[in-house]
């Protein structure tokens, strides 16, 4: 009998199992690989180890024991169809770095398992590579196993190798979970692929090194790397079916139950959908908690999709509403004993998971329902594959993104034709990429300057006017050799002072002179051959190639642009403070004292949030900070800290601005001092993507420009309401919305009380048709709108059970006509419904409604007394009976 070890206590057990023999215990490594670009995230307890075995770095001691948090993206597909695949789980491992080697580890293992744990012997099976004796030797004469019991596999099970660096065989532990999940083949051993012999441990031998060419040499320092998945022991430990039954994973599953209403193991298919949310909020919730966001690429986007997945299989179990943030919270209470950072970061996790369910419930409806009648036409006409051009539909459209698709058509026995597929999307990006250069790249960069080989030098970080010669002039889209008065074309200098528009930064404007030559410049850009391309209008004279010019650019744009800027640093400093360092910039534009800037933020800013950064810009803008711009090898730089854009290429050297605590890659121009971009104000947040959010903000003049407007529209409207200084406006509006409140009161009583007197008036004309009171009325008076007239119908019906009221109002040659029956008139059948059919259809028109109450319209007024005679031959009909 096994003692019943629960999760958290297993690993516990494993830790201080290892202890006792001399292991030092490490706290998880985080799921975002460490310096380490080779790996998108930490799979296994050994890989944030790899230097320790390299032997690149010193490790803290030569035996070292973990309980590693692993991701792995290649298991995705198989969660919830197998039992012991989870896409996160946790790994048990005891490493040695040189130090003890196969004797020990093989021991220790078979200690732990079976002694420790008390683990029947007899459901063990261990399994060595094939050449490797002195493994198959050490559990045969040292431990006692009958070589029957013992596997010998193949390179492609037991021997581990990365295709360079160390590598060596290994020798697994496979556990028996008895004849019932025995596949049936005749060959069903541990090793097989089916779920009956589950590999729980795995004890990797470094024994080699790889020279990349399938050379092994021995190494001179010999490594153990463990690994045992946390899940699957507890799962042999607690004699359950699946990793999903151990006790901490349990809990989750009978969540999703509880919220869908379904319970685990009622049918299959839904049983693959509990397991798959389960499993994907578990791997989400310590992802985000690890620091990663929901994005279009690498780390994020396996987060992405493991969210889109759980959310579509959440409404594949009939769940309508926002459901993940509730697994995630039973997840964080299961694991925060273990991880405490889930307590501290549960409520940015549980936001992170709403948003992108909410985004992706979003854009996914008219998807899916697309997909599913693609399905059908599919399942129509006997076909197995979904073309390209549909599944680039679905994406181009609604953002359906392709293994989504595909995930959809696996569940349907159907595949989709990917290579069609990526066929579209190489033509979509190559109409994109015509589209932009048909839109002036051409012009821009196209064109063979036949100078291809001297970059325009730029002077602008040091001087606003510099002396250079005319190296080209480009008419409309042609060469030529000079542009008269009134032309329009584009002057190529070897020297500028002018910033080409980029990175976001808008051009300057100025102007390039000879004397009395004067070209004005209205936009700059740069081409391929870093040559600066001015474009304007010649005011007068005629400029010529090979002129000497003066090239001046406007400095109030300038500085208006550099207070722009410079703000733009300070405000992407204070937006990491304030939101968390997640916020990486998106995109940015920079004119002359606007900005506008796109960042990573998964959710609106709040009124104090936007507050907080404000005042974060403006402080730091009355710090009165130097702003200095430094030239540094990019590695230099990277050490300050500086914030790059993520995914942009840079040269070996870079420039650096910096500025009170705030350190930037950027080739921009900038202030001096920070003190000189003058008062700083946000004017909007928004959300431009799922998961970017966009500000603008205003500095230097139009900040001044904004507060005189507005302190002109408050006196404007103190003015009109009399109310003497915009100090009193709030008190002035207060009164006055008394008043109205008042005056309004006053008038519906009025009025009702003009309805009232009304209904009276019609109820005395009644005419009494079989104990019926029966009214057929032209109201006149503009005062008797639709509104009035149903509140006399209802005054009416509420003072009389008998009454049938037929009241009609004309207006612009247009009728309208309401019938109202009491409860009398229903009984005996005259229903207002049908009898507004019938009137209005004798003027023309139409209508309808319920027995109480009708109402329609008509166009023949000439007919409308017709119509109203109508009425009483109408209820005679049902009176009689
Ligand atoms: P399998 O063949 O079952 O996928 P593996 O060969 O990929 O296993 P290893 O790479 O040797 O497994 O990892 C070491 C240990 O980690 C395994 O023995 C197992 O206990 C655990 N493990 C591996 N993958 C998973 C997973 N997707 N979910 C849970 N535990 C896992
Ligand atoms: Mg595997």
């Amino acid at each position: 009998m096994l003692k019943p070890f629960g999760l958290n206590e297993l690993r516990e057990t494993f830790l201080t199992f290892f202890e006792e023999k001399g292991h030092l215990r490490l706290p998880s490594f985080p799921l975002i690989p460490q310096n380490d670009a080779s790996l998108l995230l930490i799979g296994s307890g050994m890989a944030p180890m790899k230097p320790w075995f390299t032997g690149e770095q010193e490790p803290p001691r030569k035996r070292v024991c973990t309980c590693q948090k692993s991701v792995r993206t290649v298991d995705i597909d198989s969660v919830g169809k197998t039992a012991r695949h989870a896409s996160y789980f946790e790994m048990l491992g005891n490493f040695s770095f040189g130090d003890y080697f196969k004797k020990e580890a093989i021991k220790w293992c078979w200690e732990f398992l079976t002694e420790r744990l008390g683990i029947d012997e007899n459901l063990l099976y261990p399994s060595v590579y094939f050449e490797d004796e002195e493994a198959l030797n050490i559990w045969k004469d040292d431990i006692g196993i009958d070589p029957e019991r013992i596997v010998k596999l193949g390179k492609e099970d037991n021997f581990w190798d990365h295709g360079s660096g160390p590598c060596g065989p290994c020798s697994e532990v496979y556990f028996d979970r008895g004849a019932a999940h025995d596949c049936g083949k005749p060959d069903c051993f541990p090793g097989c692929d089916c779920d009956r012999y589950v590999e729980i441990w795995n004890n990797v031998f470094t024994q080699y090194n790889n020279d990349g060419a399938g050379n092994y040499s021995e190494l001179s320092q010999k490594n153990i790397d463990t690994g045992m998945g946390l899940e699957r022991l507890a799962c042999v430990c607690q004699g359950v079916g699946s990793i999903f039954e151990v006790d901490t994973i349990v809990s989750v599953i009978n969540k999703v139950s509880e919220i869908s209403g379904i319970s685990y193991k009622e049918a299959d298919s839904s049983d693959v959908s509990i397991r798959i949310i389960t499993d994907h909020t578990r791997a989400a919730t310590m992802m985000i908690c690890d620091g990663i966001l929901p994005s279009n690429e690498g780390r994020g986007y396996v987060l992405r999709r493991l969210l889109r997945r759980a959310a579509r299989h959440g409404r594949l179990l009939g769940i309508d509403r926002l459901f993940l943030v509730d697994i995630c919270d039973v997840v964080i209470g299961l694991n925060n004993n273990a991880y405490p950072d889930l307590i501290e970061k549960s409520d940015f996790i549980k936001r992170c998971i709403n948003t992108e369910e909410e985004n992706f419930g979003k854009t996914i409806n008219a998807g899916l329902s697309m997909l599913s009648d693609l399905i059908d036409e599919l399942k129509a006409t006997g076909k197995s594959m979904l073309s390209g051009e549909d599944a680039f539909k679905l994406y181009d459209t609604y953002g359906f993104p392709l293994d989504l698709t595909v995930d959809i058509l696996t569940e349907h026995d159907k595949t989709v034709d990917t290579d069609s597929f990526e066929k579209h999307m190489e033509e979509q990006r190559v109409r994109a990429r015509k589209a932009r250069e048909s839109l002036g790249d051409l012009a821009w960069a196209g064109i063979d300057l036949g100078l291809d080989n001297i970059p325009t030098i730029f002077t602008g970080h040091e001087e606003t006017s510099s002396t250079g010669v005319v190296l080209a002039i480009v008419k409309q889209g042609e060469i030529c050799s000079a542009l008269g008065k009134g032309e329009e074309g584009i002057v190529v200098l070897d020297k500028t002072p002018f910033y080409a528009e980029m990175g976001g930064q808008s051009a300057d404007f100025g102007t390039v002179t000879k004397g009395d030559v004067i070209f004005n410049v209205s936009g700059v850009q740069v081409n391929k051959g870093d040559k600066y391309l001015h474009s304007g209008k010649m005011l007068s004279g005629e400029l010529k190639v090979d002129d000497p010019v003066d090239a001046k650019i406007d400095e109030s744009r300038r500085d208006a642009i550099k207070r722009a800027h410079t703000a733009t640093h300070l405000m992407h400093k204070a937006l990491r403070s304030v939101l968390g360092d997640h916020v990486n910039q998106a995109g940015s534009l920079v004119e002359p004292d606007k900005l506008r800037f796109d960042f990573t933020h998964f959710s609106a800013l709040s009124k104090d949030e936007i507050a907080d950064v404000e005042k974060r810009v403006n402080t730091a803008i009355l710090e009165g900070f130097e702003v200095t711009a430094k030239e540094t090898p990019i590695e230099e730089a990277k050490k300050l800290g500086a914030a790059a854009l993520f995914g942009e290429k840079y040269g070996d050297i870079v420039r650096v601005v910096t500025m009170g605590d705030s350190v930037e890659f950027c080739g921009g121009t900038h202030l001096e001092n920070t003190a000189k971009t003058g008062a700083f104000t946000i004017l909007s947040e928004s959300s431009i993507a799922s998961g970017v959010r966009r500000i603008e903000a205003v500095t230097g003049f139009a900040t001044l420009e904004l507060l005189s407007s507005s302190r002109k529209h408050l006196s404007e409207l103190a003015e009109m309401l009399k109310a003497g200084t915009p100090e009193e406006l709030h008190g002035k509006l207060e009164q006055n919305m008394l008043i109205v409140r008042e005056l309004r009161s006053k008038l519906d009583s009025a009025l009702s009380k003009e309805a009232d007197d009304e209904a009276r008036r019609v109820l005395a004309e009644a005419r009494d048709i079989g104990g019926l009171k029966v009214i057929t009325t032209i109201i006149k008076g503009a005062a008797f709108d639709n509104e009035k007239l149903r509140q006399i119908e209802d005054t009416l019906r509420e003072w009389e059970a008998g009454v049938v009221a037929v009241l009609a109002t004309v207006k612009d040659d247009k009728i309208t006509i309401m019938a109202a029956c009491g409860k009398t008139a229903i009984e005996k059948g005259v229903k207002a419904g049908e009898l507004i059919r019938e009137v209005t259809k004798t003027c023309g028109g139409s209508g309808g409604g319920k027995p109480e109450f009708a109402m329609g319209g008509g166009k023949d007024v000439s007919k409308l007394q017709d119509a109203l005679n109508a009425v009483d031959t109408f209820v005679k009909d049902f009176t009689k009976k």
